[in-house]
């Protein structure tokens, strides 16, 4: 992935809470590398409405849990050479997957009706439906690399990152956790 052109980088944020993205920005000194080899084609730090085409790396961060996490997912996996789960959500849904033992009904009657203090009512508008379960990027599309972590540690994005942009394949062992 070495040459002139500049690297097509795009971030997702699905079911996370965007600490994954903390952690991508605190890569410190990377980043002024990475303003010189990649473009940031879409994601929560640039404003681009649409998922462009010919992506060559896109981070994901975040759960599968709506309708339109799926929706997004898949527009990634098929836009995109090289996918990766970024952070314990995308990777084992962690998190977002605390709310699975409850049915998507009762959990929403639970917070927005029962536990409404004024005008109760479950929000549909604009809000994507919830799927039964929230589960990690792998169980909707392929993933080619896992980089886990809650959330993952900057000295392990950058490798990878600096890995891919120098054509070589990332090894995490010992640069990874969960949780
Ligand atoms: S893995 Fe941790 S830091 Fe990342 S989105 Fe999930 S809860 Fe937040």
């Amino acid at each position: 992935m070495s040459g002139q052109t500049k690297v097509k980088l795009a971030t997702a944020w699905l079911d996370g809470c965007s600490g994954c993205h903390m952690s991508l920005l605190d890569v410190d000194e990377l980043l002024v590398a990475l303003v010189e080899r990649v473009e940031l084609v879409y994601g929560p730090l640039v404003d681009t409405p649409e998922y462009p085409e010919a992506v060559d790396v896109a981070l994901v961060e975040g759960a599968v849990s709506s309708i339109g996490d799926q929706k997004l997912a898949q527009t990634i996996r098929s836009k995109t050479r090289i996918l990766i789960s970024l952070g314990d959500c995308a990777v084992t849904s962690n998190v977002p997957s605390m709310r699975n033992t409850i049915p998507v009904k009762k959990l929403l009657e639970r917070l927005y009706i029962e536990g409404a203090d004024a005008a109760p009512a479950i929000p549909t508008d604009g809000v994507p439906a919830l799927l039964r379960h929230a589960v990690p990027l792998a169980e909707v599309v392929k993933v080619d690399i896992h980089i886990p972590g809650c959330p993952p540690a900057p000295g392990a994005i950058a490798h990878v990152l600096t890995s891919l942009l120098d054509g070589k394949k990332p090894e995490l062992a010992g640069l990874v956790k969960f949780g």
